[in-house]
């Protein structure tokens, strides 16, 4: 339900706009002061979207177009901001990133909706 939350597909420069932006912001930098690169890429002939880095500071970010919505954009962008902190890739540390990029940009009620699907598939409690 939140992959599909709001305008999709976007295109390639408004997620690069978009991130851009959260990224510049205040609190994303004080919650994540590490250097972070990011570079967003078309995730062509890719089925899901992806977060790759070979040095942890450079991140290249692919969307399929199936993929190129705010939830998704969010997700892989928790990826980047954990990938020093998660010890697997959908952690808890992950999943505590991802609950805050998603209560911050899509609202107090997504962040509730994701919560409780995440306690519904008996992933935290
Ligand atoms: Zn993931």
């Amino acid at each position: 339900m939140l992959a599909l939350h709001g305008d999709h597909p976007l295109t390639l420069a408004r997620i690069r706009r978009y991130v851009l932006e959260l990224t510049g912001e205040d609190w994303f930098r004080r919650r994540w002061p590490q250097p972070m690169r990011l570079h967003i890429a078309d995730g062509r002939g890719d089925r899901h979207a992806r977060c790759s880095s070979c040095d942890g500071l450079l991140f290249k970010l692919s969307f399929p177009r199936a993929t190129r919505s705010e939830y998704f954009v969010l997700h892989e962008l928790a990826h980047a901001c954990t990938w020093h902190t998660a010890q697997t890739d959908h952690d808890l540390i992950f999943m505590r990133a991802l609950l805050v990029l998603v209560r911050k940009r899509m609202g107090r009620s997504a962040a509730e909706l994701l919560r409780r699907e995440w306690q519904a598939a008996r992933l935290v409690t």
